[in-house]
Protein backbone atom coordinates (compact mmCIF):
# COMPACT_ATOMS: atom_id res chain seq x y z
CA UNK A 1 0.00 0.00 0.00
CA UNK A 2 1.61 3.60 -1.06
CA UNK A 3 2.44 5.54 1.81
CA UNK A 4 0.46 9.14 1.08
CA UNK A 5 0.09 10.61 4.51
CA UNK A 6 2.36 11.38 7.29
CA UNK A 7 2.08 12.55 10.87
CA UNK A 8 4.53 15.27 12.04
CA UNK A 9 5.00 15.70 15.43
CA UNK A 10 5.82 19.39 16.45
CA UNK A 11 7.28 22.13 14.25
CA UNK A 12 10.26 23.18 15.42
CA UNK A 13 13.91 22.70 13.90
CA UNK A 14 12.87 19.56 13.01
CA UNK A 15 9.50 18.99 12.18
CA UNK A 16 9.44 22.11 9.87
CA UNK A 17 11.86 20.64 7.54
CA UNK A 18 10.38 17.14 8.08
CA UNK A 19 7.13 18.89 6.25
CA UNK A 20 8.89 20.11 3.83
CA UNK A 21 10.72 17.12 2.68
CA UNK A 22 7.40 15.35 2.85
CA UNK A 23 6.05 17.62 0.19
CA UNK A 24 8.73 17.73 -1.79
CA UNK A 25 8.30 13.67 -2.49
CA UNK A 26 4.58 14.11 -3.27
CA UNK A 27 3.68 13.06 0.19
CA UNK A 28 0.45 14.97 2.02
CA UNK A 29 2.06 15.55 5.71
CA UNK A 30 -0.09 16.85 8.71
CA UNK A 31 1.94 18.67 11.35
CA UNK A 32 0.63 18.67 15.01
CA UNK A 33 2.19 21.45 17.25
CA UNK A 34 0.66 21.50 20.82
CA UNK A 35 1.58 25.45 21.50
CA UNK A 36 0.76 28.01 19.38
CA UNK A 37 3.27 28.78 16.95
CA UNK A 38 6.09 27.39 15.30
CA UNK A 39 9.90 27.69 16.35
CA UNK A 40 10.01 25.15 19.15
CA UNK A 41 12.78 24.96 21.74
CA UNK A 42 14.06 28.37 19.53
CA UNK A 43 11.11 29.89 20.22
CA UNK A 44 11.63 32.11 23.20
CA UNK A 45 8.72 32.71 26.32
CA UNK A 46 9.29 34.50 29.16
CA UNK A 47 7.91 31.74 31.46
CA UNK A 48 8.52 27.82 31.04
CA UNK A 49 5.88 25.98 30.20
CA UNK A 50 4.50 22.57 31.22
CA UNK A 51 6.42 19.81 29.23
CA UNK A 52 7.60 22.54 26.53
CA UNK A 53 10.92 22.96 25.05
CA UNK A 54 12.69 26.28 27.33
CA UNK A 55 15.61 28.54 26.68
CA UNK A 56 16.55 31.84 28.48
CA UNK A 57 16.31 35.11 26.49
CA UNK A 58 20.01 35.82 25.65
CA UNK A 59 20.99 32.23 23.84
CA UNK A 60 22.41 32.45 20.72
CA UNK A 61 23.18 29.38 18.98
CA UNK A 62 26.49 28.14 18.93
CA UNK A 63 26.86 26.41 15.48
CA UNK A 64 27.15 29.46 11.91
CA UNK A 65 25.12 30.14 9.89
CA UNK A 66 26.26 28.58 6.99
CA UNK A 67 26.45 24.91 9.41
CA UNK A 68 23.12 24.99 10.12
CA UNK A 69 20.80 26.39 7.26
CA UNK A 70 18.84 23.67 5.58
CA UNK A 71 20.71 22.69 2.72
CA UNK A 72 18.76 24.27 0.00
CA UNK A 73 17.84 28.12 1.78
CA UNK A 74 20.77 29.80 2.73
CA UNK A 75 20.44 31.95 5.66
CA UNK A 76 20.36 36.01 3.89
CA UNK A 77 23.81 36.92 3.88
CA UNK A 78 23.09 40.15 6.38
CA UNK A 79 22.34 37.41 9.10
CA UNK A 80 25.13 37.28 11.82
CA UNK A 81 27.03 33.99 11.94
CA UNK A 82 26.38 33.06 15.28
CA UNK A 83 22.67 33.76 15.65
CA UNK A 84 20.54 35.33 18.82
CA UNK A 85 17.73 32.95 19.17
CA UNK A 86 14.97 36.09 17.80
CA UNK A 87 17.09 35.94 14.40
CA UNK A 88 16.48 31.82 13.98
CA UNK A 89 12.76 32.25 14.59
CA UNK A 90 13.65 34.92 11.39
CA UNK A 91 14.93 32.48 9.44
CA UNK A 92 12.35 29.84 10.79
CA UNK A 93 9.37 32.40 9.70
CA UNK A 94 11.31 32.79 6.22
CA UNK A 95 11.64 28.59 5.33
CA UNK A 96 8.08 28.38 6.05
CA UNK A 97 6.54 30.95 4.32
CA UNK A 98 9.19 30.40 0.84
CA UNK A 99 8.14 26.32 0.92
CA UNK A 100 4.26 27.24 2.24
CA UNK A 101 4.34 25.03 5.27
CA UNK A 102 2.35 26.68 7.56
CA UNK A 103 -0.95 25.47 5.98
CA UNK A 104 0.06 21.94 7.02
CA UNK A 105 0.60 22.42 10.59
CA UNK A 106 -2.31 22.43 13.13
CA UNK A 107 -1.28 24.59 15.74
CA UNK A 108 -2.61 24.15 19.55
CA UNK A 109 -2.91 20.50 18.95
CA UNK A 110 -1.27 18.08 21.05
CA UNK A 111 -0.67 14.67 20.26
CA UNK A 112 -1.78 12.47 23.25
CA UNK A 113 -1.12 8.67 21.16
CA UNK A 114 0.45 6.83 18.77
CA UNK A 115 -0.18 3.26 18.36
CA UNK A 116 0.12 0.47 15.61
CA UNK A 117 -3.10 0.06 13.56
CA UNK A 118 -4.92 -3.57 13.50
CA UNK A 119 -3.55 -4.50 10.49
CA UNK A 120 -0.04 -2.86 10.57
CA UNK A 121 2.12 -5.91 9.44
CA UNK A 122 0.09 -5.23 5.85
CA UNK A 123 -0.54 -1.68 6.24
CA UNK A 124 2.38 0.15 7.81
CA UNK A 125 -0.25 2.75 9.41
CA UNK A 126 -0.73 4.40 12.42
CA UNK A 127 -3.36 5.58 14.81
CA UNK A 128 -2.91 9.08 15.85
CA UNK A 129 -5.16 10.53 18.95
CA UNK A 130 -4.66 13.98 18.71
CA UNK A 131 -6.11 16.92 21.47
CA UNK A 132 -7.21 20.22 20.50
CA UNK A 133 -9.45 22.23 23.42
CA UNK A 134 -10.22 19.23 25.38
CA UNK A 135 -11.74 17.36 22.32
CA UNK A 136 -10.04 14.55 20.91
CA UNK A 137 -9.91 13.32 17.43
CA UNK A 138 -8.60 10.21 16.43
CA UNK A 139 -7.24 9.53 12.33
CA UNK A 140 -5.13 7.57 10.46
CA UNK A 141 -1.56 8.34 8.66
CA UNK A 142 0.45 6.08 6.65
CA UNK A 143 3.60 6.79 8.46
CA UNK A 144 4.33 9.24 11.38
CA UNK A 145 7.37 11.17 12.12
CA UNK A 146 8.37 12.44 15.70
CA UNK A 147 10.08 15.64 15.73
CA UNK A 148 9.62 16.37 19.69
CA UNK A 149 13.68 17.37 20.26
CA UNK A 150 15.45 16.13 23.30
CA UNK A 151 15.53 18.91 25.16
CA UNK A 152 12.36 19.33 26.87
CA UNK A 153 12.09 17.20 30.63
CA UNK A 154 15.25 18.57 32.57
CA UNK A 155 17.43 16.65 34.64
CA UNK A 156 17.49 17.11 38.31
CA UNK A 157 19.38 14.90 40.05
CA UNK A 158 18.72 15.85 43.46
CA UNK A 159 19.42 12.74 44.79
CA UNK A 160 23.06 13.32 44.12
CA UNK A 161 22.94 16.27 46.30
CA UNK A 162 22.63 15.29 50.23
CA UNK A 163 21.26 18.28 52.58
CA UNK A 164 19.32 20.10 49.27
CA UNK A 165 16.08 19.28 51.09
CA UNK A 166 17.13 21.33 54.02
CA UNK A 167 18.57 23.94 51.97
CA UNK A 168 16.77 27.43 52.71
CA UNK A 169 17.89 29.33 49.25
CA UNK A 170 16.36 28.90 45.79
CA UNK A 171 17.16 26.22 43.51
CA UNK A 172 16.05 25.55 39.93
CA UNK A 173 16.68 23.89 36.44
CA UNK A 174 18.61 25.90 33.84
CA UNK A 175 15.33 25.66 31.79
CA UNK A 176 13.37 27.56 34.23
CA UNK A 177 16.43 30.22 34.37
CA UNK A 178 15.18 32.92 31.89
CA UNK A 179 16.92 36.32 32.41
CA UNK A 180 19.76 37.41 35.34
CA UNK A 181 17.33 40.77 36.81
CA UNK A 182 16.42 38.50 39.76
CA UNK A 183 19.99 37.29 40.92
CA UNK A 184 21.27 41.09 41.01
CA UNK A 185 24.05 40.90 43.73
CA UNK A 186 23.63 37.25 44.56
CA UNK A 187 25.73 34.54 45.67
CA UNK A 188 25.27 31.54 43.19
CA UNK A 189 26.22 28.41 42.20
CA UNK A 190 25.30 26.63 39.02
CA UNK A 191 26.26 22.81 38.56
CA UNK A 192 27.21 21.91 35.70
CA UNK A 193 29.71 22.86 32.92
CA UNK A 194 27.46 22.33 29.71
CA UNK A 195 26.69 25.18 27.19
CA UNK A 196 23.64 25.85 29.23
CA UNK A 197 26.28 26.05 32.60
CA UNK A 198 28.95 28.07 30.49
CA UNK A 199 26.35 30.71 29.13
CA UNK A 200 24.24 30.81 32.63
CA UNK A 201 27.39 31.44 34.82
CA UNK A 202 28.66 33.85 32.54
CA UNK A 203 25.86 35.69 32.11
CA UNK A 204 24.98 35.63 35.59
CA UNK A 205 28.45 37.31 36.88
CA UNK A 206 27.86 40.51 35.39
CA UNK A 207 25.65 41.58 37.77
CA UNK A 208 26.00 38.77 40.76
CA UNK A 209 28.05 39.46 44.28
CA UNK A 210 29.64 35.99 43.18
CA UNK A 211 29.13 32.83 40.86
CA UNK A 212 30.96 29.58 41.93
CA UNK A 213 30.46 27.48 39.00
CA UNK A 214 30.92 23.68 39.64
CA UNK A 215 31.85 20.74 37.99
CA UNK A 216 32.54 17.37 38.49
CA UNK A 217 35.17 16.67 35.21
CA UNK A 218 36.12 20.19 34.04
CA UNK A 219 35.74 20.62 30.26
CA UNK A 220 37.72 21.69 27.36
CA UNK A 221 36.29 25.09 26.76
CA UNK A 222 35.96 26.19 22.85
CA UNK A 223 35.39 29.63 21.19
CA UNK A 224 33.00 30.44 18.72
CA UNK A 225 35.49 32.71 17.26
CA UNK A 226 37.99 30.84 15.51
CA UNK A 227 41.90 31.85 13.60
CA UNK A 228 41.15 35.34 11.58
CA UNK A 229 37.92 35.39 13.13
CA UNK A 230 35.99 33.23 11.35
CA UNK A 231 33.31 30.86 12.75
CA UNK A 232 34.77 27.38 14.40
CA UNK A 233 32.51 24.66 13.16
CA UNK A 234 33.57 27.11 9.68
CA UNK A 235 37.50 26.19 10.28
CA UNK A 236 36.91 23.13 11.53
CA UNK A 237 34.32 20.78 9.75
CA UNK A 238 35.74 19.89 6.12
CA UNK A 239 35.93 16.47 4.85
CA UNK A 240 39.57 16.67 4.83
CA UNK A 241 39.53 17.16 8.85
CA UNK A 242 37.37 14.58 9.58
CA UNK A 243 39.98 12.36 7.51
CA UNK A 244 42.16 13.34 10.48
CA UNK A 245 39.70 13.17 12.99
CA UNK A 246 38.71 9.42 11.76
CA UNK A 247 42.16 8.27 11.20
CA UNK A 248 44.53 10.52 13.90
CA UNK A 249 42.24 10.93 16.36
CA UNK A 250 45.39 11.12 19.14
CA UNK A 251 47.05 14.27 17.10
CA UNK A 252 43.87 16.12 16.71
CA UNK A 253 43.62 15.80 20.32
CA UNK A 254 46.69 16.75 21.34
CA UNK A 255 46.30 19.55 18.62
CA UNK A 256 42.96 20.87 19.80
CA UNK A 257 43.79 20.96 23.65
CA UNK A 258 47.27 22.79 23.02
CA UNK A 259 45.34 25.24 20.58
CA UNK A 260 42.73 25.82 23.89
CA UNK A 261 45.58 25.66 26.62
CA UNK A 262 47.48 28.51 24.16
CA UNK A 263 44.68 30.61 24.65
CA UNK A 264 44.32 30.01 28.24
CA UNK A 265 45.54 27.28 30.48
CA UNK A 266 42.91 25.27 31.31
CA UNK A 267 45.05 23.60 34.68
CA UNK A 268 45.49 27.38 35.83
CA UNK A 269 42.13 28.19 35.64
CA UNK A 270 40.39 24.72 37.35
CA UNK A 271 38.90 23.44 33.92
CA UNK A 272 41.40 20.91 32.98
CA UNK A 273 39.62 17.37 32.46
CA UNK A 274 41.16 14.18 32.89
CA UNK A 275 39.76 12.85 29.44
CA UNK A 276 40.67 13.86 25.79
CA UNK A 277 39.28 17.11 24.36
CA UNK A 278 36.79 14.37 21.69
CA UNK A 279 35.41 12.68 24.74
CA UNK A 280 33.19 15.25 25.73
CA UNK A 281 30.78 17.16 23.55
CA UNK A 282 31.77 20.56 23.47
CA UNK A 283 31.71 23.31 25.68
CA UNK A 284 31.77 26.59 23.36
CA UNK A 285 31.97 30.00 25.34
CA UNK A 286 33.72 32.99 24.49
CA UNK A 287 33.60 34.66 27.62
CA UNK A 288 34.18 32.06 30.52
CA UNK A 289 37.99 32.72 30.93
CA UNK A 290 37.27 36.49 31.26
CA UNK A 291 35.35 35.86 33.57
CA UNK A 292 37.23 33.83 35.27
CA UNK A 293 39.92 35.86 35.34
CA UNK A 294 38.04 39.04 36.55
CA UNK A 295 36.97 36.98 39.39
CA UNK A 296 33.35 36.99 38.91
CA UNK A 297 33.13 32.91 38.23
CA UNK A 298 35.14 30.98 40.03
CA UNK A 299 35.55 27.20 39.25
CA UNK A 300 34.70 24.69 41.33
CA UNK A 301 34.70 20.49 42.08
CA UNK A 302 31.20 18.56 42.58
CA UNK A 303 29.58 19.78 45.57
CA UNK A 304 29.33 17.30 48.26
CA UNK A 305 26.68 18.55 50.45
CA UNK A 306 24.39 21.26 50.97
CA UNK A 307 23.97 22.89 54.59
CA UNK A 308 20.94 25.03 55.33
CA UNK A 309 22.49 28.06 53.92
CA UNK A 310 25.86 26.84 51.82
CA UNK A 311 27.23 24.28 50.22
CA UNK A 312 30.23 21.33 50.59
CA UNK A 313 32.72 20.75 47.79
CA UNK A 314 34.34 17.46 47.69
CA UNK A 315 37.23 19.59 47.86
CA UNK A 316 35.55 20.74 51.57
CA UNK A 317 35.61 24.36 50.37
CA UNK A 318 32.54 25.75 52.05
CA UNK A 319 30.74 28.89 50.41
CA UNK A 320 28.35 29.95 52.94
CA UNK A 321 25.57 32.73 52.06
CA UNK A 322 24.65 31.05 49.09
CA UNK A 323 21.27 32.62 47.97
CA UNK A 324 20.58 30.54 44.69
CA UNK A 325 21.79 27.31 43.19
CA UNK A 326 20.76 26.17 39.44
CA UNK A 327 20.94 23.35 37.93
CA UNK A 328 22.34 22.68 34.68
CA UNK A 329 22.55 19.30 34.39
CA UNK A 330 21.03 18.61 31.21
CA UNK A 331 18.02 16.51 29.58
CA UNK A 332 16.09 13.18 29.47
CA UNK A 333 14.12 12.38 26.81
CA UNK A 334 11.05 9.85 26.19
CA UNK A 335 8.08 9.79 24.02
CA UNK A 336 5.37 9.56 26.36
CA UNK A 337 2.98 9.06 23.50
CA UNK A 338 4.32 5.91 22.17
CA UNK A 339 3.92 2.56 23.22
CA UNK A 340 7.36 1.47 24.97
CA UNK A 341 7.19 -1.49 22.42
CA UNK A 342 7.87 0.73 19.72
CA UNK A 343 10.17 3.11 21.35
CA UNK A 344 11.63 2.30 24.96
CA UNK A 345 14.22 4.60 26.35
CA UNK A 346 16.46 3.95 29.46
CA UNK A 347 18.38 6.41 30.94
CA UNK A 348 19.10 8.43 27.64
CA UNK A 349 19.95 5.32 25.74
CA UNK A 350 17.78 3.89 23.25
CA UNK A 351 17.80 0.99 19.99
CA UNK A 352 16.84 3.44 16.74
CA UNK A 353 18.94 2.50 13.70
CA UNK A 354 20.86 5.73 12.53
CA UNK A 355 19.03 6.77 15.35
CA UNK A 356 15.88 7.40 13.32
CA UNK A 357 14.18 4.04 12.71
CA UNK A 358 12.76 1.11 15.25
CA UNK A 359 14.40 -1.55 14.01
CA UNK A 360 11.68 -4.52 14.92
CA UNK A 361 8.84 -2.54 13.29
CA UNK A 362 7.39 -4.75 10.17
CA UNK A 363 6.76 -1.14 8.39
CA UNK A 364 9.10 0.91 8.15
CA UNK A 365 6.67 3.94 8.62
CA UNK A 366 8.07 5.39 11.40
CA UNK A 367 11.17 7.50 11.75
CA UNK A 368 12.57 9.91 14.69
CA UNK A 369 13.82 13.17 13.76
CA UNK A 370 16.60 15.33 15.23
CA UNK A 371 17.48 12.78 18.22
CA UNK A 372 21.21 13.78 17.80
CA UNK A 373 23.69 15.51 19.77
CA UNK A 374 25.82 16.90 16.73
CA UNK A 375 29.07 18.23 16.88
CA UNK A 376 27.88 20.41 14.41
CA UNK A 377 24.44 21.84 13.67
CA UNK A 378 21.10 19.52 14.04
CA UNK A 379 19.27 21.60 11.31
CA UNK A 380 20.75 20.35 8.22
CA UNK A 381 20.87 16.90 9.95
CA UNK A 382 17.51 16.97 10.60
CA UNK A 383 16.73 17.82 7.16
CA UNK A 384 18.72 15.36 5.76
CA UNK A 385 17.15 12.78 8.16
CA UNK A 386 14.15 13.99 6.70
CA UNK A 387 15.00 13.11 3.44
CA UNK A 388 16.02 10.02 3.58
CA UNK A 389 13.04 9.10 6.13
CA UNK A 390 10.59 10.20 3.03
CA UNK A 391 12.18 7.94 0.71
CA UNK A 392 12.01 4.88 3.11
CA UNK A 393 8.23 5.40 3.83
CA UNK A 394 7.91 5.45 0.12
CA UNK A 395 9.83 1.90 -0.52
CA UNK A 396 12.40 3.79 -2.43
CA UNK A 397 14.89 3.14 -0.21
CA UNK A 398 15.10 -0.30 1.91
CA UNK A 399 16.97 -0.64 5.21
CA UNK A 400 19.08 -3.39 6.18
CA UNK A 401 17.53 -6.95 8.03
CA UNK A 402 16.65 -6.52 11.46
CA UNK A 403 20.04 -8.61 12.56
CA UNK A 404 22.27 -5.74 10.32
CA UNK A 405 20.78 -3.19 12.30
CA UNK A 406 20.81 -4.74 15.39
CA UNK A 407 24.03 -5.01 15.40
CA UNK A 408 24.84 -1.53 13.95
CA UNK A 409 23.30 -0.21 16.76
CA UNK A 410 25.23 -2.26 19.21
CA UNK A 411 28.71 -1.26 17.30
CA UNK A 412 27.48 2.05 17.33
CA UNK A 413 26.85 1.82 20.89
CA UNK A 414 30.15 0.70 22.29
CA UNK A 415 31.61 2.69 19.99
CA UNK A 416 30.30 6.19 21.87
CA UNK A 417 31.26 4.40 25.00
CA UNK A 418 34.99 3.95 24.05
CA UNK A 419 34.99 7.88 23.02
CA UNK A 420 32.95 9.91 25.46
CA UNK A 421 33.26 9.58 29.24
CA UNK A 422 30.54 7.81 30.52
CA UNK A 423 27.49 10.33 31.20
CA UNK A 424 23.38 10.57 29.77
CA UNK A 425 24.33 13.49 27.78
CA UNK A 426 26.55 10.95 25.71
CA UNK A 427 24.21 8.97 23.94
CA UNK A 428 22.83 10.25 21.13
CA UNK A 429 26.35 11.96 20.24
CA UNK A 430 27.08 12.33 16.45
CA UNK A 431 30.24 13.61 14.16
CA UNK A 432 28.61 16.00 11.90
CA UNK A 433 30.56 14.58 8.50
CA UNK A 434 30.56 11.80 9.48
CA UNK A 435 27.19 11.25 10.19
CA UNK A 436 25.89 12.92 7.44
CA UNK A 437 27.75 11.15 4.94
CA UNK A 438 25.92 7.86 6.37
CA UNK A 439 22.46 9.44 5.74
CA UNK A 440 23.09 10.35 2.48
CA UNK A 441 24.70 7.14 0.92
CA UNK A 442 21.25 5.56 2.12
CA UNK A 443 19.97 8.75 0.48
CA UNK A 444 21.36 8.46 -2.78
CA UNK A 445 22.34 11.87 -2.15
CA UNK A 446 26.28 11.64 -1.32
CA UNK A 447 29.10 13.99 -3.06
CA UNK A 448 30.83 11.83 -5.60
CA UNK A 449 34.30 13.45 -4.78
CA UNK A 450 36.14 10.94 -7.30
CA UNK A 451 33.73 11.93 -10.42
CA UNK A 452 33.76 15.57 -9.13
CA UNK A 453 37.52 16.19 -9.24
CA UNK A 454 37.66 15.05 -13.13
CA UNK A 455 34.37 16.40 -13.92
CA UNK A 456 34.30 20.13 -11.66
CA UNK A 457 37.97 20.24 -9.54
CA UNK A 458 36.97 23.94 -8.32
CA UNK A 459 34.10 22.71 -6.78
CA UNK A 460 35.90 19.64 -5.70
CA UNK A 461 38.43 21.35 -4.23
CA UNK A 462 35.95 23.58 -1.74
CA UNK A 463 33.71 20.11 -0.97
CA UNK A 464 37.25 18.65 0.05
CA UNK A 465 38.80 21.16 1.76
CA UNK A 466 36.35 23.74 2.89
CA UNK A 467 33.71 23.61 5.57
CA UNK A 468 31.29 20.74 4.83
CA UNK A 469 27.92 22.91 3.98
CA UNK A 470 24.51 21.45 3.90
CA UNK A 471 24.68 22.25 0.56
CA UNK A 472 26.97 19.57 -0.23
CA UNK A 473 24.27 17.25 0.02
CA UNK A 474 21.87 18.76 -3.05
CA UNK A 475 24.06 18.36 -5.50
CA UNK A 476 23.41 15.18 -6.81
CA UNK A 477 20.59 12.28 -5.99
CA UNK A 478 17.34 12.90 -5.65
CA UNK A 479 16.61 16.16 -4.48
CA UNK A 480 19.10 17.94 -6.57
CA UNK A 481 18.93 21.92 -5.97
CA UNK A 482 20.25 23.84 -9.12
CA UNK A 483 21.71 26.26 -6.81
CA UNK A 484 23.83 24.24 -4.53
CA UNK A 485 27.47 25.03 -6.41
CA UNK A 486 26.75 28.61 -6.15
CA UNK A 487 25.63 27.95 -2.36
CA UNK A 488 29.04 26.60 -2.18
CA UNK A 489 30.83 29.43 -3.93
CA UNK A 490 29.44 32.37 -1.74
CA UNK A 491 29.51 30.85 1.60
CA UNK A 492 32.59 32.65 2.43
CA UNK A 493 30.68 35.92 1.27
CA UNK A 494 27.96 35.80 3.11
CA UNK A 495 30.24 34.68 6.08
CA UNK A 496 32.33 37.89 5.93
CA UNK A 497 29.48 40.22 4.69
CA UNK A 498 27.60 40.90 8.00
CA UNK A 499 30.77 41.74 9.74
CA UNK A 500 32.25 44.15 6.70
CA UNK A 501 29.73 46.57 8.50
CA UNK A 502 32.19 49.51 7.76
CA UNK A 503 33.72 49.85 4.11
CA UNK A 504 36.86 50.26 4.04
CA UNK A 505 39.26 51.97 1.32
CA UNK A 506 41.33 48.78 0.53
CA UNK A 507 40.01 45.77 1.78
CA UNK A 508 42.19 43.61 3.46
CA UNK A 509 43.84 40.53 1.98
CA UNK A 510 41.45 37.27 2.88
CA UNK A 511 44.39 35.15 4.33
CA UNK A 512 42.11 31.94 4.33
CA UNK A 513 41.00 31.93 1.09
CA UNK A 514 44.55 33.05 -0.03
CA UNK A 515 45.44 29.86 1.71
CA UNK A 516 43.08 27.36 -0.30
CA UNK A 517 44.12 28.80 -3.51
CA UNK A 518 47.81 28.26 -2.28
CA UNK A 519 46.87 24.76 -1.22
CA UNK A 520 44.71 24.13 -4.76
CA UNK A 521 47.44 25.24 -6.60
CA UNK A 522 50.25 22.60 -4.70
CA UNK A 523 47.18 20.07 -5.57
CA UNK A 524 46.77 20.86 -9.05
CA UNK A 525 50.49 20.22 -9.57
CA UNK A 526 50.85 17.28 -8.07
CA UNK A 527 47.90 16.07 -10.21
CA UNK A 528 50.07 17.20 -12.88
CA UNK A 529 52.76 15.72 -12.08
CA UNK A 530 50.87 12.22 -11.28
CA UNK A 531 49.55 11.93 -14.55
CA UNK A 532 52.06 13.26 -16.67
CA UNK A 533 54.81 10.46 -15.26
CA UNK A 534 52.17 7.91 -14.67
P1 LIG B 1 24.43 19.02 29.07
O1 LIG B 1 25.19 19.31 27.86
O2 LIG B 1 23.83 17.69 29.24
O3 LIG B 1 25.40 19.31 30.32
C1 LIG B 1 25.00 18.93 31.62
C2 LIG B 1 26.11 19.24 32.60
O4 LIG B 1 25.64 18.89 33.90
C3 LIG B 1 27.38 18.44 32.36
O5 LIG B 1 28.49 19.22 32.75
C4 LIG B 1 27.22 17.26 33.31
O6 LIG B 1 28.43 16.72 33.75
C5 LIG B 1 26.54 17.96 34.48
N1 LIG B 1 25.78 17.01 35.30
C6 LIG B 1 24.76 16.21 34.92
N2 LIG B 1 24.33 15.48 35.97
C7 LIG B 1 25.11 15.83 37.02
C8 LIG B 1 25.17 15.41 38.38
N3 LIG B 1 24.35 14.48 38.88
N4 LIG B 1 26.09 15.98 39.18
C9 LIG B 1 26.96 16.90 38.71
N5 LIG B 1 26.95 17.34 37.43
C10 LIG B 1 26.03 16.80 36.60
O7 LIG B 1 23.22 20.06 29.26
P2 LIG B 1 23.09 21.58 28.74
O8 LIG B 1 24.29 22.38 29.05
O9 LIG B 1 21.78 22.05 29.25
O10 LIG B 1 23.02 21.44 27.18
C11 LIG B 1 22.00 20.67 26.54
C12 LIG B 1 22.13 20.82 25.02
O11 LIG B 1 21.79 22.13 24.64
C13 LIG B 1 23.53 20.55 24.49
O12 LIG B 1 23.42 19.97 23.23
C14 LIG B 1 24.10 21.93 24.35
O13 LIG B 1 25.13 22.02 23.40
C15 LIG B 1 22.87 22.71 23.94
N6 LIG B 1 22.99 24.12 24.35
C16 LIG B 1 23.34 25.00 23.39
C17 LIG B 1 23.48 26.33 23.72
C18 LIG B 1 23.84 27.30 22.65
O14 LIG B 1 23.74 26.99 21.47
N7 LIG B 1 24.28 28.47 23.01
C19 LIG B 1 23.28 26.76 25.02
C20 LIG B 1 22.91 25.83 25.97
C21 LIG B 1 22.77 24.50 25.63
P3 LIG B 1 29.07 15.41 33.08
O15 LIG B 1 29.69 15.84 31.80
O16 LIG B 1 30.05 15.01 34.10
O17 LIG B 1 27.96 14.43 32.91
Amino acid sequence: MPVKTVAVIGAGASGLTAIKCCLDEGLEPTCFEKSEDIGGLWRYKEHSEGDRASIYQSVIINTSKEMMCYSDYPIPEHFPNYMHNSKIMDYFQMYAREFDLLNHIQLKTAVCSIRRSPNFSTTGQWIVTTEKEGKQEVSVFDAVMICTGHHTFPNLPLSSFPGIENFKGQYLHSRDYKFPDDFKNKRIVVIGIGNSGGDIAVELSRTAQQVFLSTRRGAWVTNRVSTNGYPVDIAKSSRFGSIFQKTLPTLVNYMAEKALNDRFNHGNYGLLPQHRYNSQHPTVNDDLPNRIIAGFVQIKPNIKKFTDTGVIFEDETIEENIDAVIFATGYSFSFPFCEETVISVKKNQTALYKLMFPYQLEKHTLAVIGLIQPLGAIMPISELQSRLAVRVFKGLVQLPDNVSMVREIVHKRMKMADRYVESQRHTIQVDYVAYMDELATLAGVKPDLFRMFLTDPQLAFHVFFGPCTPYQYRLTGPGKWSGAREAIFTQWKRIIKPTQTRILKRSAVDSSALLMLKVCAVFIVLTALFLYFS
